[in-house]
């Protein structure tokens, strides 16, 4: 299994998923549709799905004109409104990228029909495509949902997955969503380093991605509402309010 990171527009990333035993790929969030035509060409590869996250414009805006490139492609996703899809899929479904198996997860609240790819391959770690439900240092705002739905998304379906899951988020919002991190808890050394890491990517123009799930439970506030020291900071003792607080915190948190 490889990963080809595709960005795309200000700062949203493509996930080009091949399966090198068959030459068989998917791409998730193809908003750019040329920049993934070039790709499936260099690497020689037959792109047999897309993966939406979520029906916001840049994730799914792309769909319909990838089609004219790739007719009859299989459009995957768990909302209506998602531009051009053809495979409604809901939690729990599975299905293959080759010989990849792809778990659907919904994870509502960012949208209501968001859904997470969690894809996992024989002697390889497991990847997770969480688009804009959670990203590396944070999550997605409630557009449509709740704390309570964000609080299972994060800590109960991703938290549960086994910790050497690479996590591959829609967006490149990993410095800022660690300054809001420091802010929460500014004794968090691995936050820093983190940090400090995140600037010398970005200085490179590398991308911070993936994180991993492990990763995540210890530099990611929306992931560790159960912390006594981000608790603190948020003066309530109830994961989920701690969720709410942290939402309202960081929409008005200028990095
Ligand atoms: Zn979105």
């Amino acid at each position: 299994m490889k990963v080809q990171i595709l960005p795309a527009l200000q700062d949203n990333y493509m996930y080009l998923i091949i399966d090198e035993a068959t030459q068989e790929a998917a791409i998730v969030d193809p908003v750019d549709p040329e920049a993934v035509t070039t790709a499936v060409q260099k690497n020689n590869i037959k792109l047999t799905k897309v993966l939406t996250t979520h029906h916001h414009w840049d994730h799914a805006g792309g769909n319909a004109k990838l089609l004219k490139n790739f007719p009859n492609l299989p459009v995957y996703g768990g909302d209506d409104r998602i531009e051009a899809i053809n495979h409604k899929i809901t939690h729990n479904d599975t299905f293959n990228i080759g010989n990849l198996s792809v778990k659907c997860l919904a994870t509502p609240c960012h949208t209501r029909g968001h859904i997470c790819y969690y894809v996992t391959a024989e002697k390889h770690p497991p990847s997770v495509f969480t688009g804009d439900t959670l990203f590396a240092g944070g999550c997605g705002r409630f557009f449509e949902g709740t704390a309570d739905q964000m609080y299972k998304a994060l800590v109960e379906i991703l938290g549960s997955l086994p910790e050497e899951t690479q996590v591959f988020c829609g967006h490149e919002y990993t410095a800022n969503n660690l300054k809001f991190g420091l802010h929460v808890e500014p004794d968090n050394t691995t936050m820093q380093e983190k940090l400090d890491w995140s600037h010398a990517q970005r200085a490179n123009n590398l991308p911070t991605v993936p994180s991993t799930i492990k990763d995540e439970k210890l530099t990611n506030p929306f992931m560790r509402v159960h912390e006594p020291s981000v608790m603190k900071h948020t003066k309530q003792n109830d994961p989920i309010q701690v969720m709410s607080y942290l939402r309202r915190e960081k929409d008005n948190f200028k990095a």
